[in-house]
């Protein structure tokens, strides 16, 4: 017998903004949606289930990833019940559910422990910074060093178990096998909706803001290689130098652009931002403008002079790759991309 937990939708409220209580089953929203099919009908589906208090049938579910958060059902809502805001809002449940630290659900929970966390980071970065007599050289050393650590070990630590939770949850089956090579041969959907995110050209009068998506996904992870294998910060070859420039300001650009579409709210993707929202967008635009500049103040030459820019420098990024990218909206990227693969294998 499926297992009702009574408070799930308020459980659930701490993770976003809607009343699915409002809803009174019309399915408007299941009509409207353009990436709802019959396999995967939602998000009226999934309104009843929250409603229903049916949690475990929602945790092995890979429906809440299939939303690209149009916001469309959500404008046509007579009960204006936000059933888009509760498909994130499930996306963000989810995350705390695969994380087996718990601290996702704890940052998504809590403004205070977030920003906690952020503050003791900041004050570990200035007493490492001292520890080094503010030295420019060690601590460019020590940052090329941190990022080549930090994604191996958030990598091998937290995300990678955190997938496989994902898996467990909504592939795993004991009475159905699925072959080794059928992984392998579906292989090529992960990559694919990874580096695309080509679900997102489903959703009607979608072409910009999955353009604006594409670039940011490829300049963040060109200067991801650029900065830790190409050594951007310390290398003399002018193209990489400049390869590393554009990147940088290319995602200085785009998030600047959601952001200023967040504090517009002229749209439904913008109306209701999370905290998470904004700390994920404003720390990218922050890393972007701040590596800009590093590399500008190396090249004419003052950044011994500077070196507060560095350490500023320093802290987003530590910030960013040991909150943001693993317990926060980054992971949207990696979950959305796994759900792909997920969906090909179980069907
Ligand atoms: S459109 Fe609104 S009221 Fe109708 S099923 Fe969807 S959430 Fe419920
Ligand atoms: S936000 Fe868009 S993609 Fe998501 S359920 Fe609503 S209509 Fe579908």
């Amino acid at each position: 017998m499926a297992r009702i937990n009574p408070g799930f939708t308020k459980e659930l409220k701490s993770f976003g903004a809607f009343d699915v209580n409002a809803c009174y089953n019309c399915g408007n929203c299941t009509a409207v949606c353009s990436l709802s099919d019959e396999d995967n009908s939602f998000p009226r589906k999934m309104v009843r289930l929250s409603v229903l208090g049916l949690d475990n049938e929602i945790k092995t579910s890979l429906e809440p990833w299939l939303c690209y958060y149009c916001g469309e059902c959500s404008m046509t809502c007579p009960r204006e019940a936000e059933p888009g805001e509760l498909m994130m809002s499930l996306r963000r449940w989810l995350i705390a559910g695969y994380d087996w630290t718990g601290l996702s659900g704890l940052l998504y929970r809590s403004l205070s422990a977030t920003l906690t966390a952020f503050v003791l980071l900041v004050a570990g970065v200035i007493w490492f910074a001292a520890a080094q007599d503010f030295s420019i050289e060690s601590l460019l050393h020590t940052g090329h060093y941190f990022e080549m650590f930090a994604i191996a070990g958030v990598f091998t630590f937290i995300l990678l178990p955190n997938i496989f939770r994902m898996w467990l949850f909504t592939v795993h089956d004991k009475n159905v096998k699925i072959p080794v090579k059928t992984y392998f041969k579906t292989l090529g959907e992960l990559f694919v909706h990874m580096f695309t995110q080509k679900r997102t050209l489903g959703c009607d009068d979608s072409k910009t803001r999955w353009l604006e998506h594409l670039i940011l996904v490829i300049s963040y992870l060109m200067l991801l290689f650029t900065t830790v294998f190409l050594d951007w910060f310390g290398t003399q070859n002018p193209f990489i130098i400049a390869i590393g420039y554009i990147e940088s300001a290319a995602i200085f650009i785009i998030t600047m652009l959601f952001v200023t579409e967040r504090f517009r709210k002229k749209t439904e993707v913008s109306k209701h931002s999370h905290p998470s929202d904004w700390l994920f967008v404003v720390w990218l635009s922050l890393m972007g403008l701040t590596a800009f500049f590093v590399r500008l103040f190396i090249d004419m030459d003052i950044l011994e002079n500077n070196v507060w820019l560095y350490i500023v420098h320093l802290i987003i990024l530590v910030q960013w790759a040991l909150i943001i990218v693993p317990f926060g909206k980054w992971t949207h990227f990696l979950y959305r991309s796994f759900a792909m693969w997920f969906l090909r294998l179980k069907k």
